[in-house]
């Protein structure tokens, strides 16, 4: 059990925003994690900083009754000007065991797209694609295309492993009827050997879209619930992680690169 850095006495609320989202516009966000932070990556850019709980195990973190309330609670035209509801939060939403039945009553209540954020790691479990489906849009990470990438810069539990993200992608891609992006964060340059591992694996899954995009802000250093959204600024009392990140020109070749070779739709962001 990991022990919580909130002060207190501090209520957790699992729904936040909304924010303002560079891929879905408005977003309304749920958190299924709750306030200790947990997920089977430590991404070294994570915006919630360092993950408190890094762990692979599916378990029930924050009860379905509780977004159902927090749900109910907002009035029905305080949905209308809301794009889409967005899974994600203080971790890696699909280690909640109940996200199947979330996904389903948030879609009823809000009647709006959902859309959920997963780093990939649970994709070979057939129980998590299984939840996925009620999703209609699915945005699952791959920053490594390459086991070395994947230590550095995802940091997974010692159960994770490259070639097992990659296969429950494919197994996901084959069984989803919804609309699959992969959203990749590019820190650094890419060698020739990535840029064509990376062309190969989506030429093979075809994606509906690829995301690319830089950290969008620095690493925060002390755990905040702000930190789920994009409410926190550097200007508060948080002290942050600076990263150097590739440039907006050479992020910009990359994905037209990409998109030249492929044909796949390529959209992308950058800090710098
Ligand atoms: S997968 Fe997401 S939540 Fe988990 S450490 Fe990486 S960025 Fe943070």
């Amino acid at each position: 059990m990991v022990a919580s850095s909130f002060p207190p006495g501090q209520s957790f609320s699992a729904i936040y925003g909304p924010v303002k989202s560079w891929r879905y516009g408005r977003s309304l966000g749920i958190d299924p994690i709750g306030i200790i932070s947990t997920c089977s990556f430590n991404c070294v850019y994570c915006q919630l900083g360092n993950i408190q709980q890094r762990t692979s195990e599916r378990q029930i973190f924050v009860p379905t009754e509780q977004i159902i309330c927090e749900l109910q609670a907002i009035p029905t035209a305080g949905y209308l000007d809301i794009d889409v509801v967005t899974f994600s939060g203080s971790g890696e939403p699909t280690l909640a065991l109940n996200l199947g039945e979330m996904l389903a009553i948030a879609k009823k209540i809000t009647n709006r797209a959902i859309v959920v954020l997963t780093n990939s790691s649970k994709l070979d479990d057939p129980a998590v694609r299984q939840a996925l489906t009620t999703a209609d849009i699915v945005a699952v990470k791959l920053d490594a295309i390459s086991s070395n990438q994947l230590r550095h810069i995802n940091q997974p539990t010692e159960t994770i492993d490259l070639p097992q993200i990659l296969a429950g992608i494919e197994q996901f891609r084959r069984e989803y009827s919804g609309i699959l992006a992969i959203q990749t964060m590019v820190l650094a340059n890419w060698t020739a050997d990535i840029q064509n591992n990376y062309i190969r694996f989506l030429e093979r899954i075809k994606p509906d879209e690829i995301q690319f995009n830089t950290p969008s802000r620095p690493r925060i250093l002390t755990r905040t619930l702000e930190s789920r959204g994009n409410e926190h600024s550097e200007n508060r009392s948080s002290s942050y992680q600076y990263f150097k990140c590739i440039t907006a020109d050479k992020l910009t070749a990359l994905a037209e690169k990409i998109n030249n070779l492929t044909k796949i739709p390529v959209r992308y962001a950058s800090r710098t």
